[in-house]
């Protein structure tokens, strides 16, 4: 994270005036720059934009992440997920052609993967005190409980439209791919309202596109994994989606073990072997799945993994051998990180 961001990536240069656009004419209507932040979904969302009526574009786009965060958060009782996961054990329910469909795409990361991602690690999340960051090391009776209720063959998205749980206690949570969704959805609507250049920030998901209002390149500060407020290296891009998972943010320390709020749901542990990982790629949605996805695989299963995905890279960021060393290892095609230190190892 860098700055006073809440995010794990940051748009440096952000402005805030309002720009004329570079060689506008007079005949033309002026496009300016505008941003606004609001929370949603738990964490800090930031939007700017160049159009026409940038303050009308930032409305539509923070309406519409506000309306998923209606549908998709396990925390409020009138969403769709809540209504899934009360059923759960039971006939199974109606959800919207969107819901649905976004369940499905997760379901597919999950068989992809061979389940290093599944959408339904909802008690495991519980029981490591994530949900209500109340956080404990389960002992092994409540974690085999957990892992008994995990398992993405549990959902079913039947022809009738349903989608059914068919045990009780496994719980939906779409944590790992419906911010990027929302990041891919309020671009779109940012682009229907007229923008030209844009950028939507939720912290660890990020999307732009157009041009940035400096330069000609987006630019993302990667945080340091381990010390606050200061930066990795910094990313270039010129569009597209950039998507971090890591252990700083939502986690905690015991013994001497730093325990993060990626699970693998193959073994119900946080993963422990990896301190953050940034996925680059064309759809915010896939570059959040993948970073989860890839968080858990580690680089020597991940990198054979993204040769299947074109257009998306990753960067892992992985323990060296003391608390004050770790090393970078990039997927073909992951961008040079600025200003990154040169050698393997990094302190
Ligand atoms: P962030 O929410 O910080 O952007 P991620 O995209 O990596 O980070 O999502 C982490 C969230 O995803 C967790 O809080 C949890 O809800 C869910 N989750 C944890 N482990 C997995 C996993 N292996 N597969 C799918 N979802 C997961
Ligand atoms: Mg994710």
């Amino acid at each position: 994270m860098i700055g006073p961001s809440l995010g794990k990536t940051s748009a440096v240069g952000l402005a805030c005036a309002l720009l004329l656009a570079p060689g506008a004419r007079a005949a033309e209507p002026a496009q300016t720059w505008a941003t606004q932040m609001r929370t949603a979904m738990g964490t800090l969302w930031t939007v700017e934009v160049r159009a026409e009526h940038p303050s009308q574009a930032l409305d539509k786009a923070f309406a519409e992440i506000r309306r998923l965060d209606g549908t998709l958060s396990t925390y409020k009782a009138d969403s769709e997920m809540s209504a899934l996961n009360r059923d759960a054990g039971g006939p199974g329910v109606l959800l919207s052609a969107e819901t649905r469909e976004l369940v499905g795409r997760a379901v597919a990361h999950a068989r992809n993967s061979g389940g290093a991602f599944d959408p339904t690690v909802g008690a495991l999340m519980r029981a490591w005190g994530f949900r209500t960051q109340d956080y404990r090391v389960p002992d092994e009776a409540t974690l085999q409980a957990a892992r008994s209720r995990v398992g993405f063959r549990h959902l079913h998205l039947e022809a009738s439209g349903r989608i059914r749980i068919d045990k009780a206690g496994v719980e939906l949570d779409l944590g790992a791919i419906g911010k990027g969704f929302a990041v891919d959805r309020a671009l779109s609507i940012l682009r229907q309202a007229g923008a030209t250049a844009g950028r939507v920030d939720a912290g660890g998901n990020q999307g732009v596109f157009g041009p940035p209002p400096i330069g000609t390149v987006w630019q993302f500060g990667i945080r340091h994994p381990r010390r606050e407020a200061a930066l990795l290296g910094v990313l270039a891009l010129a569009s597209g989606s950039i998507s971090t998972s890591g252990d700083a943010e939502r986690g905690f320390w015991r013994d001497g073990v730093r325990y993060g709020h990626v699970v693998d749901p193959r073994t119900g542990q946080p993963v422990r072997d990896c301190l953050s990982v940034t996925v680059t790629g064309p759809s915010a949605e896939v570059a959040d799945a993948l970073s989860t996805t890839l968080y858990v695989l580690g680089p020597d299963h991940g990198i054979p993994y993204l040769a299947g995905l074109p257009g998306y890279a990753a960067c892992w960021v992985l323990p060296g051998p003391d608390a004050d060393h770790w090393r970078i290892r990039s997927s073909p095609g992951f961008p040079a990180l600025l200003g990154a230190p040169p050698s393997e190892l990094a302190s």
